[in-house]
């Protein structure tokens, strides 16, 4: 019975080994601890929804919550927002992988050596729209009901960028803490097969794969993070949509295996589905806490140490060889 217990435990190890394949040479892979595209991207995408919510939005959000019933703003509100947010990001990022437009783009694929074509699209095309409809959709009706019960407004008033500011770092570390020991427990030896490994299928990732995942997960670790800061900090209705606009475009940016310029870096998790055991987290600050961090770079110094120690410790073996032949 132990040996069988071992023998399992080294069929769980073993699905976790890291994939072993020629490094993409043309872009850097070490994450700075500042990245000029983390800050640039999400001010550009805040002031163009701040601004065109304070040019046109008073009046078609006054005109929408005179006109429809709550429940019918919320509901229909959440689903375009999450849908159309998801789907556009994901057009823009299956043009660039299965038609290579714009080309120019393809010097910063991170693991140049393998190219998406339609397979993997239609493979994860049925599990997406499933985690959309079957979890996103229950999900949504649950969080309606909380945010009646929390007291979270739906008026009139719209929110201002302090309001986004104050809650958004609620936001962040309910994400950080959900996501990351969420994500941890799914690489849980014991039941990472039956999960998580799913996600892992890609080990170069694409958009779309953002949300490829074992239903479970999508609800543990996607959709309960990201949707709890908002009932959490009493946030505004429209506040609640931009956190899930920024939420779906950084996972889609996460996984769309481009570390373009003025975009946000997704060379850590491209990187933990390249060898699954680093950068748990999507902020960074509990990888940073636990030593969960790494990166390419990270692994090639950590080799060329070991490399080192190895040849010294071989140097002074051979000497002490040498000394020893010489007495005799
Ligand atoms: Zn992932
Ligand atoms: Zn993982």
């Amino acid at each position: 019975m132990g040996k069988e217990l071992a023998k399992q435990k080294m069929e769980d190890a073993d699905e976790q080994v890291p994939v072993q394949d020629e490094w993409g040479p043309t872009i850097s892979h070490n994450k700075a601890l500042f990245e000029f595209g983390d800050v640039f991207f999400y001010t550009v995408m805040l002031t163009l929804i701040f601004g065109s919510l304070h040019v046109y939005g008073e009046r078609v959000w006054e005109h929408i919550v005179t006109t429809y019933s709550k429940e019918a703003v919320f509901f229909g509100g959440s689903f375009i927002v999450s849908m159309g947010g998801f789907w556009f990001w994901v057009s823009l990022t299956a043009v660039l992988d299965l038609y290579q437009f714009p080309k120019s783009f393809w010097r910063y694929k991170i693991q140049p050596q393998k190219v998406p074509d339609w397979s993997w699209y239609r493979k994860a095309l049925s599990n997406v729209l499933m985690n959309q409809f079957f979890v996103n959709i229950p999900v949504g009706y649950g969080l309606y009901h909380l945010m009646q019960w929390r007291g979270n407004s739906m008026g009139m008033d719209l929110p201002t960028i302090l309001d986004l500011a104050r809650d958004s770092i609620g936001f962040l570390i309910v994400e950080e803490l959900g996501f990351y020991y969420g994500h941890r427990l799914l690489h849980h030896p014991k039941i990472y097969k039956y999960i998580h490994k799913k996600h892992h299928e890609f080990t170069a990732p694409i958009g779309i794969a953002a949300i490829y995942a074992h239903p479970v997960e999508h609800f543990i670790a996607n959709v309960a993070p990201l949707v709890l800061g908002p009932v959490l900090m009493k946030s505004h209705v429209i506040t609640l949509w931009i956190w899930i606009t920024i939420g779906q475009t950084n996972a889609i940016n996460s996984h769309c295996g481009f570390h373009l310029p003025l975009f946000p870096s997704p060379l850590a998790h491209d990187y933990h589905h390249e060898v699954f055991h680093v950068n748990f987290g999507p902020v960074g600050v509990l990888d940073w806490l636990h030593g969960t961090g790494g990166s390419r770079e990270k692994t090639a110094e950590k080799k060329r140490l070991r490399e080192q120690q190895a040849a010294e410790k071989k140097r002074q073996q051979l000497a002490e060889q040498g000394k020893a032949d010489k007495v005799n």
